[in-house]
């Protein structure tokens, strides 16, 4: 069965979430509070900071539940 993802895109990147695999850390919304708020619905903004901020967050995520397209990838 497929897992699934989340998509939230700013035109640039899209940044996929797998509610599945999230362990719920913190670390995200510790991080890049504007762009990962739990308490929002939807609960990521891709909006909320820059690329280059949210690409740092991302790369912390410690169950690999986020991560990045870019946006030529998503074409293919
Ligand atoms: S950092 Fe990753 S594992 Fe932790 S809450 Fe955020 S998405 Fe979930």
């Amino acid at each position: 069965m497929a897992q699934e993802t989340i998509k939230y895109t700013n035109g640039e990147i899209t940044i996929v979430w797998r509610p599945s695999i999230c362990q719920h850390t913190g670390i995200c919304f510790k991080g890049l509070a504007p762009v990962f708020d739990p308490r929002r619905r939807p609960w990521i903004d891709p909006l909320a900071a820059s690329t280059e901020a949210i690409l740092e967050q991302v790369k912390k995520c410690p169950s690999g539940a986020l991560s990045i397209l870019k946006k030529e990838e998503e074409n293919k």
